[in-house]
């Protein structure tokens, strides 16, 4: 099985992930032809409220990018009004699961336990609104407990459980809760320059690479300095002409 997140710190749960993503493409595959059930009624909030809450998210994100994080927060609303938000706390945590709608959905579920309130009643008139498409295992979670709608920035091609790379969100799956439909590309061209900002900078949390830096023919003055942080990870960077 080919490893789709190497990059994650943690070896061993990377193994897991990509398992419990193994079964759910085979599960997707033997079931292909079950029926859906029947969703319910739900009304699409206006352009002007998912404007509004995509900010809101996005100001999510930049809080877990200033905290080192990846940069990606969410906001579940329900009846109006915020019951759950959350950013990546992956790093901080050192649990590769803390992702911002593992955290958010946290707080709704304790919302409704605080309020007596039934958790399926309540998720199934909560929107999600996150800057990016949710990975495998939060639209895993997400069906779980039957969030209609998700309203996200930009897509996710590594990870994304929204068509990019498995569709968790459509797919026949029975006795998996119910699919929900995604509204994408709201203030996605951010999304990415925030992930490309992440990228850029130095993650003090990742494990000391093995770095071997060859010095290799410089072309018009400039320096080619090359990084290989393990078999099959090999990349160069070019810095500016040395004067
Ligand atoms: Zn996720």
């Amino acid at each position: 099985m080919r490893c789709i997140s190497k990059t994650l710190l943690f070896p061993d749960l990377c193994c897991f992930i990509c398992m419990v993503v193994d079964s759910l493409r085979i599960l997707m595959e033997m079931q292909a032809d079950s029926v859906e059930p029947e969703k319910s009624d739900f009304l699409q909030p206006l352009d002007s409220e998912i404007q509004t809450w995509i900010s809101k998210a996005f100001d999510m994100a930049l809080e877990a990018l200033e905290n080192g994080e990846v940069p990606v927060g969410c906001l579940m609303v329900y009846n109006n009004e915020i019951i759950g938000k959350g950013r990546n706390e992956v790093n901080e945590t050192k649990n590769a699961t803390r992702h911002a709608e593992m955290v958010a959905l946290d707080q709704v579920l304790d919302w409704c336990r605080f309020r007596e309130k039934d958790p399926k009643e309540v998720c199934e008139q909560t929107v999600l609104y996150v800057t990016v498409e949710p990975c495998i295992m939060c639209a895993a979670a997400l069906r779980l407990l039957h969030i209609p709608l998700v309203v996200y920035g930009c897509k996710n091609e590594r990870f994304g459980g929204c068509g990019s790379v498995l569709d968790v969100s459509s797919d026949h799956i029975p006795h998996t809760g119910t699919s929900f439909k995604c509204i994408a590309g709201y203030k996605a061209e951010e999304a990415v320059e925030m992930l490309k900002t992440f990228y850029k900078q130095e993650n003090p949390n990742a494990p000391k690479p093995k770095v071997r830096k060859d010095l290799i023919s410089p072309p018009d003055g400039a320096v080619v300095i090359q990084v290989k942080r393990g078999p099959q990870d090999e990349e160069s960077e070019t810095i500016a002409p040395l004067s």
